[in-house]
């Protein structure tokens, strides 16, 4: 197939579900673990097409929603300080942290931006020179190379008042450490198309071998996420847990090498705190040594209030897949877009919107 309404034509989406159905002949439980799988399941109906002994739980793959508190916090902390302005991409000013959100402090006074790009970010820091522009680095390993080059840019032009405040993530250590909290049983895993494009498929193999999951590489289209389906089903029927790409389009097995060599030449791994989960060693991205001057941790300290997480909210079971977000009580009545409690329910690519958005009420 070459173009893109093939991938949504839904005569071959159908055969592909008829043949799930005619392959399938035991219980399995598949987790999507990016938010963009989870936005085109609900939008394109893909958990009804499915025999209902195929459970499908959502994951951490939504690099708005796994911002912890904490980090909210500072950058919020971060607005304050006189002479700053924060950038960000849109979906992070809603979020509510501890006490507030980036929206409300920007309504308090402080001078925070939405940007569409590192470059938008970048600009910022060109125009106001007598300022300091902070850009809220959140993203996962799709992110970090754009990042990566933003930063390798500001040295390049001597842009001495461009800042990171650097939250990025990676993927696989989190895939990890869901897997070794054994809340969830899982069989198979859709693995992200977007993080695959950079980093490859090697990272996903130790999950295959050592916790005889299968994995499988997908697209974001109807027919992308069915076809990895299929192959994780088939696999599942086999007793073989191994790592297949059905994105051949966008995937190569080793990967975006320049972008992973951008990335790795620009940050160090490090420890982060993901919402729900907790600390997990070495799953976050940190400036190097050589780049400490862009590090806005380093150059503004700022006081932090406790961290406080809102009563009732359960994004971070959602995240785990622990629940869905039916399951929550805040859900379509405290809880909605317009209003939300938590950052499920914010981002586009979050589990609650998505649920919300595509009137999925029937669990
Ligand atoms: S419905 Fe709202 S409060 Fe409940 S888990 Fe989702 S985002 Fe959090």
């Amino acid at each position: 197939m070459k173009f893109i309404d093939e991938f949504r034509d839904p005569d071959l989406a159908r055969k592909l579900a008829d043949k799930i159905a005619r392959i399938s002949t035991r219980p399995a439980r598949l987790m999507e673990f990016c938010g963009g799988h989870t936005v085109a399941i609900m939008r394109n109906g893909i958990r009804q097409l499915l025999p209902p002994h195929i459970e499908m739980l959502s994951g951490p793959g939504c690099p708005v929603c796994v911002t912890a508190n904490r980090d909210i916090d500072r950058a919020i902390a971060l607005s304050q300080v006189p002479g700053v302005i924060i950038t960000t991409f849109g979906d992070m000013l809603k979020v509510p942290g501890s006490y507030s959100s980036l929206q409300q402090a920007r309504a308090a006074g402080g001078d925070i931006r939405i940007v569409y790009s590192t470059q938008d970010a970048l600009q910022a820091a060109r125009d106001n020179p007598d300022r300091a522009a902070i850009f809220l680095g959140v993203g996962f390993e799709t992110t970090a190379p754009t990042v990566a080059s933003a930063v390798l840019q500001a040295e390049r032009e001597r842009i001495d008042n461009f800042y990171v405040l650097c939250h990025l993530k990676m993927t696989p250590p989190a895939m990890r450490a869901l897997l070794d909290l054994g809340e969830i049983r899982l069989n198979g895993i859709i693995c992200p198309g977007h993080v695959s494009t950079i980093i490859g498929t090697k990272p996903y193999e130790a999950y295959a071998r050592d916790y005889g999951v299968a994995c499988v590489v997908a697209g974001f289209e109807p027919v992308d996420i069915l076809q990895a389906v299929e192959m994780l089903v088939q696999q599942i029927e086999d007793g073989i847990a191994r790592v297949d790409i059905a994105y051949t389009r966008g995937v190569k097995p080793e990967g975006n090498v320049r972008a992973q060599d951008l990335m790795n030449g620009v940050f160090h791994t490090a420890d982060a705190c993901w919402r729900g989960i907790g600390d997990i060693p070495q799953s976050g991205l940190s400036l190097k040594n050589r780049y400490d001057r862009f590090d806005a941790t380093r150059r503004f300290e700022v006081e932090l209030p406790p961290v406080r997480e809102h009563s009732g909210c359960r994004c971070g079971e959602i995240l785990r897949g622990v629940i869905r977000p039916l399951d929550c009580g805040l859900f379509g009545k405290a809880c909605t877009p317009e209003n939300p409690v938590g950052p499920c329910m914010v981002s586009s690519e979050g589990s609650c919107a998505a649920y919300y958005q595509y009137g999925v009420y029937d669990g």
